[in-house]
């Protein structure tokens, strides 16, 4: 397989655009070697500028439930287009899409919706609001899960649990970071632990309820309850961050798996069928709270964009359209996921995997991986190897132990099968 196009266009990136990339994880830092450049995507199949093509098991990080160039979607968006590209005025494409979301994620409690250009405006804007609501300044976050770049949450994860965090990036005042407390995934007395240092100034709870941000790490559903009485007892709301399960790991997101409603949902990735959109939604009476009709002030100029709103409303109908979606995303995922554990098995090789719907995460790790701690002893080293193995076998996988991949409609069996035979002969090599 050569990378001589994709290794130019690599280098003369980098001149322009610092890294060479416009999102750091997409510089392959943590697997080494040079990123492919990608020409189109079709289906299950990405396709470089090289000419190589990659069985693609990242779907732009999670958006692309039926593979790239969807031929519906991509005609809806095209349609939109040609009716002009943005407006800054409202649409009726606006409305659809907020109560196709609100119907079919079906929680009751969420009564409004306001639509954002990304999944980190969504969340900060959330925060913002649970803020704003609670007159409360701080705000509680768990080691490991990634919520966007905002200021607020860019907390150095792995940090004792219940300490204030440390920024995890230069530029994030410390001033800003003390209001962001730390707690340890699937722990529940680290969080009562937050709680009790500072029992009435916590204005929300954010979780990852099917973390994907440390390879992908399901919370307990006792965690949860706990994690939701927590809150109910100190008036603090709680925030689902469901910009990767939403719609991910079951037409739900989370919800199916914990008896448990959160105050607050975040979403982005596949309501927005490819193009840039975030979410967030609450009851009817949080929302009131928010501008024009409240106080607390949130904006964007390409906010329910109509070219974006005309995909995610394509991708939801056909979502909804799709019989067993879910259920055959969730076997994909399943047989290969049983598949590398088996081959691990046969070859001496430690990995534990995770399956939440057509989410999947594996980890080079000699027992179960919990929270962000234990997934941090995995083997990334082996991780970085294996990762090189597979792409030159043309299996593309997200190029970090810590992320979560992804099952898209046109994954059939037979190229999971393929999937299997490169991992049994990568692995067997390494
Ligand atoms: N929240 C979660 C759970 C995410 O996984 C991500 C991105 O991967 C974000 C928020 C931020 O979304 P975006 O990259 O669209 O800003």
């Amino acid at each position: 397989m050569k990378f001589d196009k994709s290794v130019e266009a690599f280098k003369e990136a980098q001149r322009y655009i610092p890294g060479g990339v416009n999102s750091p994880v997409r510089a392959f830092g943590q697997v080494g070697g040079t990123p492919p450049f990608i020409k189109k995507g079709k289906g299950a199949w990405l396709y470089d500028i090289d000419g190589n093509k990659y069985l693609d098991y990242v779907q732009s990080w999670g958006p692309l439930i039926f593979g790239h160039a969807d031929k519906e979607i991509t005609e809806a968006i095209i349609e939109a287009a040609k009716l002009g590209s943005s407006f800054g005025a409202p649409t009726e494409a606006e409305t659809q899409l907020a109560r196709m979301i609100l119907s079919i994620y079906a929680h009751p409690g969420l009564e409004k919706i306001r639509f954002v250009s990304s999944g980190t405006e969504a969340v900060m804007s959330a925060i913002r609001l649970a803020r704003g609501y609670t007159g409360r300044p701080d705000i509680i976050k768990f080691t490991g899960c990634y919520h966007g770049h905002s200021d607020s949450l860019l907390v150095k994860a792995g940090s004792g649990a219940t300490t204030f965090g440390n920024p995890s990036s230069p530029g994030v005042p410390e001033d800003l970071i003390k209001h962001t407390l730390l707690a340890r995934y699937n722990d529940i007395e680290s969080v009562k632990a937050c709680f009790e240092s500072s029992p009435h100034t916590i204005a929300c709870v954010i979780i990852e309820p099917i973390a994907g941000n440390m390879g992908l790490v399901p919370a307990k559903k006792e965690f949860m309850r706990a994690l939701a009485d927590l809150c109910a007892a100190h008036g603090t709301l709680l925030i689902f961050d469901e910009v990767m399960s939403g719609f991910r790991a079951s037409l739900q997101g989370a919800l199916p798996y914990y008896d448990v409603k959160p105050d607050i949902v975040t979403f982005g990735k596949v309501i927005g069928g490819g193009m840039p959109v975030g979410a967030f939604a609450a009851s009817r009476q949080i929302m009131s709270h928010l501008s024009p009709e409240g106080p607390i002030y949130q904006a964007g100029t390409l906010s329910g964009n109509p070219v974006a709103m005309a995909a995610g409303l394509a991708m939801l109908s056909k979502i909804v359209a799709t019989k067993n979606l879910y259920t055959k995303l969730e076997s994909r995922a399943r047989q290969l996921m049983a598949g590398f554990e088996e081959i691990g098995h046969r070859r001496g090789i430690p990995i534990v995997t995770n399956v939440r719907g057509s989410m999947f995460g594996f980890f080079f790790h000699d027992g179960a991986v919990e929270d962000y701690e234990t997934a941090l002893e995995s083997d990334t080293k082996l991780f970085a190897r294996f990762h090189q193995g597979m792409l030159k076998q043309g299996i593309y996988l997200a190029c970090s132990q810590f992320e979560a991949g992804f099952i898209c409609e046109p994954m059939t069996k037979k190229l999971i099968d393929r999937t299997l035979e490169a991992a049994d002969s990568v692995l067997g090599a390494l």
